[in-house]
């Protein structure tokens, strides 16, 4: 192996030429003139030349040391892709003599200079996160490239390379030295030869031909999108053009993934996947991928290790060095035998050929039927009220099951709900790769196969068999490590509690939990223990969420949308959390409706007594209408003495809209524009946001009047002292009504302008609507569904900031905590109004469960001091919020108060231009990181904040970080 070539090469000097140099060569050898600018690169000198004529350029000028057949095989390659793929590649500019490199000597120089076509974009090795569409991007350009070179033969590819991984292992060995700290340098050695005795068996089988081997984000040129999605442009930079291993050319692209894959090994899959679909591989290939990357990151590192100790102070190549460890770092926290199985089963193949282990049982004593197995996952019904947060509540739960029969299991395969973690950005390892046993003291524990024994430094006891390694805690055995055992051989007994777990590879220490995303190839590597156990100890496979998505689009009707594309599918809630299947924790800053938090305890105990006593109609006479009736009074205010009850904001609304029809006898109403008010008939007709309806504006009935959005932030007058300016579209409207003697029913908004994120009114915007409206003997109405009830902290209801009093309240959501439950309260001529048109009754309004349920939730608010906590931890979130303003310039501002709050995200402060697909995007990463948020707004740029108000510290600081991370992203 000529490593002395590969070394002596990769270190030769960047040719020196000037800018003037570079408009010298290009007018004398090209014809072209216009300006230049240095591109920065490794081995060669690039210049962008911006022509006269307005095309783009590039002149590469190389070391005179390069042979030009090299060069000749790369201008092949270009033309080769323009020819016979999709995939834009720079062309190759002629010089006028009609030669497309040309070998100059230059200031005593060698060199040869070529002039390629420029392909405008930019990198995006600096971005941070890139998702998965630039994964999958990735993937598909390397195989188009690799379909479209596989025919393609030239002199010039055969050539020593550096990175190619045919030399990987002679070059890590040659370079290792330069790593002094010999922990490091075993670390290095180590996952090399790991690597290499992995590829060893596979290479005779891989395919060779010529490929790019530099198709990373370095050499990929991209342009954002209308979404703010990068789009590719094309490929450059064939300088390491090679025939060799085909699947050589995926690995370097995927260590490359790996800068950005924030630890997580598995964020490569989409790339391998996407390659697969294009350019099927070999089963060879894919096992060959994983050893090759890890080589891969260990010449990256040991080349940088390298450059570092030639120039120590050179802070690009220490900064790069760290970036390079942290490549290697990743590549080497996951066994190969894991990655492996993982890539092959994302490439859909068979992960593991398996060979099954005749056993013999592990508890010949015991009778498999008398094991109780205990459910341990997101559903049981052991688990209330957060107890799965205890220590230790699984192994209890496991004894409380052994009562009965004295046995007892834990399920294989479960997702523990005792192990969600909230106000994580990490998925929790909550899947079982074990099974956990309750035993009477004494049982006998005999091998279910034969193997030698060894005993572990966590007191775990190995049996490794042929096929399979069983893994047992909890066994006292008299025999030591070495000792050979026949299947059936006694190995000890157990003493109350036993874990088993199962594992095909005996080179492995597989963890007891994994994370969901790792569940299937951790799963098949570690079987269930079902067979040696002789009953069925696995949980019950998760419902296939995606399919029970498409049966709800074919059932349920599709105006009514879910969030997200593919939503996670949510059985369960604990306070200001919601709980996948597969026991993720995700923070709701969203449920509003759940002001008291999910699942308390206080609500299913009230439903359950009162259903269990009474539930009927308001017509029956029964305590708990009347006590909820004073209790929603001694909360208005004074003179507002008569309450109706409803099932929603709608409802609510919509009375409200009938009692001012009844009391002022016109029909006419005011309302705001860009507001929601519900989905009946006359709730829509009132409601104009197009956020909500699209067609808002243009489909209003003649008895509406939209008067112009008092929005105090981007609306068409700004700042606080804004009321006047407003006030002239009031006045207008309420003028042509009475020009043409229409009588005003009256004007419903909400007292703190909801829809945009909580933005306070101008000052004494409602005193003057509501007295103009007043004195044409219109009603005001407040809608309360959003903001009132306690959500905004300093004040119960939105319209006290305004210091007005309505004539009618609306009010729902929160009110019930998610039982339907709507109220609307008034003064007594007004309720009385309606009286004249008949009868008011809805059928389980104010029914003695709605009723017992609202008085909780009152209670409840009370006791647990959640109005305080709307106020200080709200308080706390908005400063929190108010400080992004400072970090980054999507920030524009932040709205509303306690736990109604919007952070609203603009491209530019000064036109306030709205950045709704950031906003999008924003959300969606929000959701990877475990936070539920939703773009709100008409411009859907404002995310609009209004978690259950039981909300704490911890999960505010969580998610202000988190946004900030993501706006970070997008900078
Ligand atoms: N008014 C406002 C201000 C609302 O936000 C909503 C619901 N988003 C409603 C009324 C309608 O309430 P419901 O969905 O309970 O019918």
């Amino acid at each position: 192996m000529p490593l002395t070539t590969l070394i002596r090469r990769s270190s030769l000097p960047c040719p020196q030429i000037s800018a003037a140099q570079a408009l010298q060569l290009l007018a004398q050898h090209y014809g072209l003139r216009g300006s230049v600018k240095e591109l920065g690169s490794q081995q060669d000198r690039n210049f962008l030349l911006e022509g006269e004529g307005g095309g783009h350029y590039v002149l590469k000028v190389c070391h005179g040391a390069y042979s030009p057949v090299e060069l000749q095989a790369q201008h092949s390659a270009l033309r080769h892709l323009a020819e016979h793929s999709q995939v834009r590649v720079p062309a190759v500019i002629a010089a006028s003599d009609g030669a497309d490199v040309l070998s100059l000597e230059v200031d005593g120089q060698a060199v040869h200079v070529r002039l390629l076509e420029f392909i405008a974009g930019q990198s995006i090795a600096h971005v941070a996160h890139l998702g998965r569409d630039v994964v999958v991007a990735l993937g598909q350009l390397c195989a188009q490239v690799d379909r479209a070179l596989a025919d393609f033969q030239h002199p010039g590819l055969e050539r020593i390379l550096q990175w190619d991984p045919r030399h990987a292992s002679a070059l890590i060995r040659h370079l290792l030295p330069v790593i002094k700290d010999a922990d490091a340098q075993a670390c290095i050695a180590e996952a090399a030869e790991q690597a290499h005795v992995r590829l060893l068996p596979l290479v005779a089988k891989l395919p060779t031909q010529a490929v790019h081997l530099d198709i990373t984000e370095y050499n990929v040129v991209w342009n954002r999108g209308p979404q703010r999605h990068w789009q590719l442009q094309g490929l450059i930079d064939f300088g390491d053009l090679v025939s060799t291993w085909r699947i050589a050319d995926l690995s370097v692209t995927c260590a490359a993934l790996l800068h950005h894959a924030e630890d997580d090994p598995l964020y490569i899959l989409p790339a391998i996947q996407a390659y697969h679909a294009i350019n099927p591989l070999l089963r060879e290939e894919l096992q060959a991928l994983w050893p090759l990357i890890v080589a891969r990151s260990a010449v990256l590192v040991l080349s940088s290790e390298q450059q570092a100790s030639v120039e120590p102070d050179n802070t690009y190549i220490q900064a790069n060095l760290a970036s390079e460890w942290s490549i290697f770092d990743i590549a080497t926290s996951v066994p190969i035998e894991l990655m492996e199985v993982a890539i092959l089963a994302a490439a859909g193949l068979e992960p593991l050929e398996v060979v099954e282990q005749p056993v013999v049982p592990l508890l010949p004593t015991l009778k498999a039927e008398d094991f109780t197995p205990v459910d341990l996952g997101v559903l049981s019904e052991h688990f209330q009220a957060g107890n799965w947060e205890q220590g230790g509540i699984d192994e209890r739960l496991l004894a409380a099951a052994a009562e009965k029969t004295g046995l007892a299991a834990t399920r294989y395969g479960e997702y523990r709900l005792s192990r969600t973690v909230p106000d994580s950005a990490l998925e929790p390892e909550t899947f079982a790769l074990h099974v956990e046993l309750h035993v009477p003291a004494a049982t006998p524990v005999h091998a279910p196969f034969a193997g030698v024994l060894r005993l572990t430094a966590d007191a775990a006891l190995l049996l490794v068999g042929e096929a399979m390694t069983l893994r047992l805690w909890g066994v006292d055995s008299p025999l030591t490590s070495g000792a050979v055992t026949k299947a059936g051989d006694r190995l000890g007994q157990g003493e109350g509690a036993l874990m088993v777990q199962l594992c095909r590879s005996g080179q492995l220490s597989p963890p007891l939990f994994v994370a969901p995303s790792w569940s299937a190839a951790w799963g098949a590597l570690c079987p269930s223990p079902a067979a040696l156990l002789g009953f069925d100890c696995d949980a019950p496979k998760l419902q296939d969420s995606a399919r029970l998505l498409a049966r709800r689009d074919a059932s349920f009707a599709r105006s009514q949308k879910h969030y997200y594309e593919a939503p996670p599918q949510i059985e369960r809630g604990w306070r200001n959390h919601l709980i996948d299947m597969q026991g993720r924790s995700y923070l709701d800053m969203l449920n509003n409706v759940a002001v008291l938090g999910h699942g308390h305890p206080r609500m299913a105990l009230e439903a359950s007594r009162q259903w269990s006593l009474l539930n009927t109609n308001s017509r029956f006479h029964y305590a708990a209408i009347t006590e909820f009736s004073e209790r929603l009074l001694k909360l208005a205010p004074e003179g507002m003495d008569r309450v109706f009850l409803v099932n929603s904001g709608t409802e609510a609304n919509d009375l409200a809209i009938r009692l001012a029809w009844a009391y002022s006898g016109g029909r006419d109403m005011l309302s705001v524009l860009e507001a929601y008010h519900g989905w009946s008939v006359a709730t829509d007709a009132i409601s104009t946001s197009i956020a909500d309806n699209p067609q808002a504006l243009s489909t209003r009935p003649d008895w509406v009047h939209p008067v112009t959005a008092p929005n105090t932030w981007r609306g068409e007058f700004r700042g606080p002292d804004s009321a006047p300016d407003y006030l002239r579209s009031v006045d207008k409207t309420l003028a042509t009504l009475a020009e043409q003697n229409r009588q005003v029913a009256g004007f419903i908004c909400e007292p703190v302008y909801g829809n945009a994120g909580g933005i306070s009114l101008p000052q004494g915007y409602l005193q003057q609507v509501y007295q103009k409206v007043r004195q044409q003997g219109g009603v005001c109405i407040a809608d309360e569904v959003q903001v009132g009830y306690g959500r905004l902290g300093r004040y119960f209801w939105g319209f006290e900031e305004q210091g007005v009093v309505p004539d009618i309240i609306t009010m729902a959501k929160g009110m019930g905590n998610g039982h339907p439950l709507g109220a609307v309260i008034t003064r007594r001529e007004i309720a009385e109004a309606l009286e004249a048109e008949g009868y008011f009754f809805s059928s389980s309004g104010g029914s003695p469960v709605s009723c017992r349920i609202g008085m909780a939730v009152l209670d409840v608010m009370e006791e647990e001091k959640l109005w305080e906590n709307a106020q200080i931890v709200g308080g706390h979130f908005k400063a929190q919020l108010e400080a992004l303003i400072e970090q980054h310039p999507l920030v524009g501002a932040v709205h509303g108060l306690g736990f109604y709050l919007g952070l609203e995200l603009v491209r530019d402060r000064q036109t306030l231009e709205p950045a709704t697909e950031e906003t999008a995007y924003l959300c969606d990463r929000l959701r990877e990181l475990g936070i539920f948020m939703q773009p709100t707004g008409d411009y859907l740029n404002i995310l609009k904040i209004k978690p259950p108000m039981c909300t704490t510290r911890q999960s505010v600081d969580f998610f202000v970080a988190m946004v900030s991370k993501v706006l970070a992203e997008l900078e």
